[in-house]
């Protein structure tokens, strides 16, 4: 795949032999006019011969720059997050309805699940019907007495949601 006279790739061989992209990898593959025999060489020192001491500054950098990306990455997720968060707060709401969102959000509302998971020494079953577990999602939408809520709310549609629904 090498034109040995012009040290150059046979560039319709290659992309004879190769899918597209890995082709267009190995044509930027720059080769040698030295015409000097393969052999092993470290690419991150200058002799080419590896040393612990330069294996470890590449492992430390590669690491930084992951950690660096990784950081960058939860930067922009924070700010979208913080973003979001100071429209939802700012809504024209009563408070008491942003808190309840907030903990639904959070997952901290205090469930008869939650607060028996938290080690209180509590019955888990809904005070409501008292036909299954309280958890959030049959405290806000499965529980029969607020599926009666929703319907006469004008939301129904909210109930579509029952089955899809996870915190
Ligand atoms: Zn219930």
């Amino acid at each position: 795949m090498i034109d040995q006279s012009t040290m150059t790739w046979k560039t319709e061989q290659v992309k004879n032999s190769f899918p597209k992209n890995v082709a267009d990898a190995i044509l930027k593959i720059p080769l040698s006019r030295r015409r000097m025999n393969d052999c092993w060489s470290w690419a991150y020192i200058t002799n080419g011969y590896y040393t612990v001491k330069s294996g470890y500054k590449e492992t430390r950098k590669s690491r930084n720059n992951l950690n660096e990306r990784i950081n960058h990455e939860d930067t922009n997720q924070m700010v979208e997050y913080k973003s979001l968060w100071k429209q939802i707060w700012s809504l024209p709401i009563p408070p008491k309805i942003s808190f309840f969102r907030w903990h639904i959000c959070k997952d901290i509302l205090p469930t008869c699940d939650a607060l028996r998971h938290r080690g209180l020494d509590i019955q888990d079953l809904c005070p409501c019907c008292k036909n299954e577990t309280e958890t959030m999602v049959h405290a806000i939408i499965q529980c029969n007495s607020i599926k009666d809520l929703w319907n006469s709310s004008g939301l129904p549609y909210v109930l579509e949601f029952d089955n899809n629904l996870s915190f």
